[in-house]
């Protein structure tokens, strides 16, 4: 098969594979869409450890062809490939934490993903789309999970003054999402205005600028309290310092995105006198998938709004180079096999 092979950092061509062979248990998936997460554009650079040469691609959408198939998963069935692999049988695993399986993985780090004209995957790590469910949305459910989990790990319910710091594809995601749950006010933070006036389409409450401006409106929209939760989606720490800031007394803090090494100050006297609860969260489990697609499919969050490209998947040089550089108005970027 063919398939997107990057042999090392920055080192990636249109190849020719062995075939895949499925095991039992296992099923062929021929590939229709597959995003790009921020993790693929950190593997490209050589930020983060994987096992090269590798085919990049953890959120795939397909069509199953062949391999361990039975009533319930049959051929031509769309699916939704959950990406992350453990055990099963390990400490973490039986306590429900499959997520930080130290034996397990992520399709398209440590085994080989999405971004080639085919893929494996376990019976129980694919999850049919309903008919009528673009494949194209499909593949940013994916990113959807990791967000759900976020908010479930996070303890996000009705009621909740829930801060978004940076207004990216995830950033957008969280303030569908923390609408969804009930949150009773849903502030979104960016410089980029045009990602401020998506985030207001999306649901969200009020959006505003990073700096002494958030402060002040969050204070004023919260009689002086402060926000329950402040969830951090940019990926910098002086952002991670903000939502210290910005989170009350007893608040909560996520930090979602990914600080892949640095070191940096943090205000940690005040990680201690305002008793805040920091909450880390990794990947997503299962049943977040199930819960996704459900969510989609009844329009609670809009995933279509957030796809701005969609390319060849042999382009993925130029998707990945056009990424890295900064855009206003670029969101998600959806690679296609067919
Ligand atoms: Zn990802
Ligand atoms: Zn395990």
């Amino acid at each position: 098969m063919k398939a997107m092979v990057l042999e090392s950092p920055k080192e990636m061509s249109l190849n020719t594979v062995s075939d895949l062979q499925p095991k039992e248990g296992e099923v062929l998936i021929k590939n229709t869409h597959a995003g790009i997460c921020g993790t693929d554009t950190k593997i490209y650079e050589g930020k983060i450890p994987a096992n090269y040469p590798v085919i990049m691609g953890h959120e795939i959408v397909g069509e199953v062809v062949g391999g361990d198939t039975n009533e319930d998963i049959k051929n031509g069935m769309r699916v939704l490939v959950d990406p992350v692999f453990f055990c099963g049988e390990c400490f973490q695993c039986k306590i429900g934490n499959t997520n930080l399986c130290p034996f397990g993985g992520l399709m398209g780090r440590e085994t080989n993903g999405g971004f080639a004209e085919y893929c494996v995957a376990r019976k129980n790590y694919i999850y049919p789309l309903p008919t009528g469910f673009d494949s194209k949305v499909g593949a940013a459910v994916q990113v959807l999970t990791t967000v759900l989990h976020a908010q479930n790990k996070g303890g996000i319910i009705k009621g909740d003054t829930v801060v978004i710091l940076g207004l990216g594809v995830t950033g957008l995601m969280h303030i569908q999402l923390a609408k969804a749950k009930g949150a009773k006010l849903v502030i979104g933070v960016s410089r980029n205005q045009h990602k401020r006036e998506v985030a207001l389409s999306l649901g969200a409450d009020l959006v505003i600028s990073h700096g002494e401006e958030a402060k002040r409106i969050i204070l004023d929209s919260t009689d002086g309290v402060g926000a329950d939760a402040v969830i951090e989606c940019v990926g910098h720490l002086s952002v991670l310092a903000e939502a210290i800031d910005l989170a009350r007394l007893g608040g909560k803090i996520i930090p979602f995105a990914i600080y892949p090494s640095g070191t940096a100050e943090l205000p940690f006297y005040d990680f201690y006198f305002k008793e805040l609860e920091i909450i880390n969260v990794r990947a997503a489990k299962g049943k977040d998938f199930e819960e996704c697609i459900k969510l989609v499919g009844e329009k609670q969050v809009d995933l279509a709004a957030l796809i701005t490209h969609s390319m060849p998947y042999t382009q993925l040089n130029e998707a990945l180079t056009m990424l890295m550089e900064p855009s206003d108005e670029r969101l998600k970027v959806i690679m296609e096999m067919s």
